[in-house]
């Protein structure tokens, strides 16, 4: 019996569905079904600000529109605060987290640049702050000195530093909101993902969301992180890009392209969405996937 492959696609609600974020979920899904694996659609609107009215319903009606099947309810990160809540807590008896009242400013005058921003210099760390009433403080895990290695299915040995690299990076903010590395972690392990499929832009992350993982006794999915589709400038797209929003009425072309961006080479005579999807399922080649463009985000 092949093993259990639970895979799940999870974008931030901050815009439409466009090319970039298609070819995130095309490839998780392809890789989930050619696996015989379940599909789980996560909405990740863990913080506020970043969230647009609207986006969420609309990212679901534009992949319904495409032709995906997830499988079960849709999950979304607001309202999940008392689990996330409950892991810090954990952390904290465990003596992995403490709270930090330095703010943005300070930390940038001192900081060196890491691979995600400034690396936190620890000045909170060593203090024993154990909560100023009249102020609420960031929390921030207590990193391990040692390295994060880990396998990814593209890019083979990923190793990373994280004390060097990142610091210790903040779970929760000094406004109450937990941060997507906390809630990414505790939802995987609470979805039972097995395997998760995502954008190299991500890549980053990874090490950080295993040492997280490991701390609170969670297994680490097997990874792999898809090529990121970059506009002329070398950026990301996204809605600050202004990625234009695919076209839900004629999905065949993108489908067709995302695919091909995917390193994947769809049959000439697909002539639409449904022949597209009985192709692209039995004919998923993730050994196929440009490695190099791969690479060149994650650095
Ligand atoms: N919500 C993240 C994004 O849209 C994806 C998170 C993940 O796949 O881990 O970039």
């Amino acid at each position: 019996m092949p093993a259990p492959y639970r895979g799940r696609f999870a974008p931030t609600p901050s815009g439409l569905l466009h090319f970039g974020s298609l070819v995130a979920a095309l490839g998780s899904y392809l890789d989930a079904r050619a696996h015989d694996g379940a599909w789980l659609l996560r909405i990740e609107d863990v913080d506020p600000p970043r969230v647009v009215a609207g986006a969420s319903d609309a990212i679901l009606r534009g992949l319904d529109a495409f032709g995906f099947e997830w499988d079960g309810p849709v999950e979304s990160q607001s309202g999940r605060g008392a689990a996330y809540q409950a892991a810090l807590d954990r952390l904290d008896v465990l003596g992995l987290v403490y709270g930090c009242h330095c703010s943005r400013k300070e930390i940038a005058e001192v900081a060196r640049r890491g691979v995600d921003g400034p690396v936190y210099p620890g000045t909170c760390r060593e203090l024993g702050w154990r909560g100023d009433p009249r102020r609420e403080p960031a929390w921030r895990l207590r990193v391990p000195e040692t390295r994060v290695d880990f396998r990814d299915r593209l890019l083979g040995r990923v190793a990373c530093d994280i004390a060097r690299e990142c610091g210790d990076f903040v779970l929760k903010r000094a406004d109450g909101v937990f941060t997507y590395q906390l809630a990414v972690v505790v939802d995987d392990a609470e979805q039972g993902i097995t395997h998760v499929v995502r954008g190299a832009d991500l890549l980053a992350s990874t090490p950080r969301q295993i040492v997280l993982q490991r701390a609170l006794g969670y297994p680490t999915p097997v990874y792999l992180h898809l090529p990121v589709v970059l506009d002329a400038a070398g950026d990301k797209l996204s809605k600050q890009t202004l990625a234009a929003p695919l076209e839900d009425n004629d999905p065949l072309p993108a489908l067709l392209a995302a695919a091909r961006f995917l390193g994947q080479a769809p049959a000439p005579d697909i002539g639409s969405p449904a022949e597209f999807w009985d192709w692209a399922k039995r004919n998923w080649r993730p050994e196929w996937l440009p490695m190099l463009r791969a690479k060149k985000l994650a650095g």
